[in-house]
C-alpha cells in the first residue's frame, strides 16, 4: 500500500464517520500540504463554532454541544484507526498523530472527560463505526487515490459511499 493510499484511508475514515454521525464538512482531500500533512477534511461541523466560543468564554456547554463534542472526538479518532486498519498497524510518521490528538485533547478538556472515557466508550465507538462502514471507507479511499487532485465534496463522498451508508 502506498503512502497516498494509507493517507486516503485515514481521511476517508474521518469523512465517512462524520457522515454516519451527522457531522457536516465541505471537502475531504489527500496530497502533500505546506504544513507537512498528507490530507485533511475541511469545513467544521455545524455547532462547533458556538462550542468554541462558549469554551473561550468558559461558559458551561449545553447537553447538545457536549454530544456534538463527543461525536467530533469519535470521528477524529476514526482517522488514525482507519489508517491502522488499512496499513495493518502501521501509522505514517509526521502524519496521523499530532493534529488529531490536539483536537481530541481540546474537546476532552472542553467537556471535562479523560482517557478512561476515551478508552472505554468513545474509542470502541469509533472502531464499531469503522467496522460497520468499512466498505464505504474503502470506496471513498479508492476514489481519493484515483483522483488528482485527490479531493471529494461532502456530496461526492455520500454518493461514493451510498450503498453502505443508506
Ligand atoms: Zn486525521
Amino acid at each position: 500500500m502506498t503512502e497516498k493510499q494509507i493517507a486516503a484511508h485515514h481521511e476517508a475514515g474521518h469523512a465517512v464517520t462524520r457522515i454516519a454521525l451527522g457531522l457536516s464538512f465541505r471537502w475531504v482531500s489527500v496530497g502533500q500540504r505546506d504544513d507537512g500533512s498528507l490530507g485533511r477534511v475541511s469545513g467544521a461541523p455545524h455547532g462547533l463554532k458556538r462550542l468554541n466560543s462558549l469554551v473561550a468564554q468558559q461558559e458551561e456547554l449545553p447537553p447538545e454541544l457536549v454530544a456534538l463534542a463527543e461525536r467530533c472526538i469519535v470521528s477524529t479518532l476514526a482517522g488514525p484507526y482507519a489508517e491502522m486498519i488499512a496499513g495493518r498497524g502501521r501509522l505514517l510518521s509526521l502524519y496521523s498523530g499530532v493534529d488529531d490528538l490536539d483536537v481530541v485533547s481540546y474537546l476532552c478538556d472542553a467537556i471535562g472527560i479523560g482517557g478512561d472515557e476515551i478508552r472505554e466508550r468513545l474509542a470502541p465507538n469509533a472502531r464499531r463505526l469503522l467496522d460497520t462502514f468499512w466498505p464505504a471507507v474503502e470506496r471513498v479511499a479508492e476514489a481519493l487515490t484515483e483522483r488528482s487532485p485527490g479531493s471529494l465534496s461532502y456530496r461526492q463522498v455520500t454518493d461514493v459511499a451510498s450503498r453502505s451508508l443508506t
